[in-house]
C-alpha cells in the first residue's frame, strides 16, 4: 500500500505561528491555534498540527490519513505514558493500513510492529491545559497559565487497564 510521506497531523513550516482562538474540536473553549496550510514549507514530525491533534482525538480520525476510524479499525500503538493513575496519549488511532504503512516509513515507529493493537474501549478524552516558560518558548507566544488554554487533547483509561511494557 502507498500512502502520505507526511502524516496527516504533522505540522508544517508554514503552520507554525500560533494564536489563541476558540476551538470547536473542545466546545468552542479557548485553545493554540495554527493556521491551517497543510504541504507548505517542510514538514515537522515530532510536533502534530494543534487544531488537527484536536480534531484527530475528537472525531477519531486516523494520524496518517485524516479519515475517520471506525469502531472496527480503530489501531494504536500504546504510545504514551502513565501519569496520576492513567495511561496517557496524545497519539490519535490509525487504520490498520495506515499503520502497516506508517511501519514502514516512520523511523518513530521502528521496532514497534508488535504493539499494534485495537485500541481498548472505555477512554475519557482530557485536556491538556498549556502555559509556562516551555510552553511560551516552543510557541513564540504568552499564555498565562490561569486562562486555561487548551493544547493537545489526550485519550485516557485507568492505568491498570493497559499492559504496556516499560521502555527507557
Ligand atoms: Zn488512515
Amino acid at each position: 500500500m502507498t500512502g502520505p510521506t507526511v502524516p496527516w497531523n504533522a505540522a508544517w513550516s508554514a503552520e507554525a505561528s500560533y494564536e489563541i482562538r476558540p476551538c470547536r474540536w473542545v466546545g468552542g473553549r479557548l485553545a493554540l491555534w495554527s493556521p491551517h496550510k497543510p504541504g507548505e514549507g517542510k514538514p515537522i514530525f515530532a510536533k502534530p498540527h494543534m487544531v488537527r491533534q484536536r480534531r484527530s482525538i475528537a472525531e477519531m480520525r486516523c494520524t496518517v490519513c485524516g479519515e475517520k476510524t471506525p469502531e472496527n479499525d480503530r489501531w494504536w500503538f500504546k504510545l504514551g505514558r502513565i501519569q496520576e493513575g492513567y495511561f496517557m496519549t496524545t497519539e490519535a488511532p490509525v487504520h490498520h493500513a495506515c499503520a502497516a504503512y506508517a511501519l514502514t516509513v516512520c523511523p518513530h515507529l521502528r521496532g514497534r510492529a508488535a504493539d499494534l493493537e485495537p485500541l481498548p474501549g472505555g477512554y475519557s478524552i482530557l485536556s491538556a491545559i498549556v502555559g509556562g516558560p516551555a510552553v511560551d518558548q516552543d510557541f513564540g507566544i504568552k499564555i498565562d497559565p490561569a486562562r486555561k488554554i487548551i493544547g493537545s487533547l489526550k485519550l485516557a483509561w485507568p492505568a491498570h487497564r493497559i499492559r504496556v511494557e516499560e521502555r527507557s
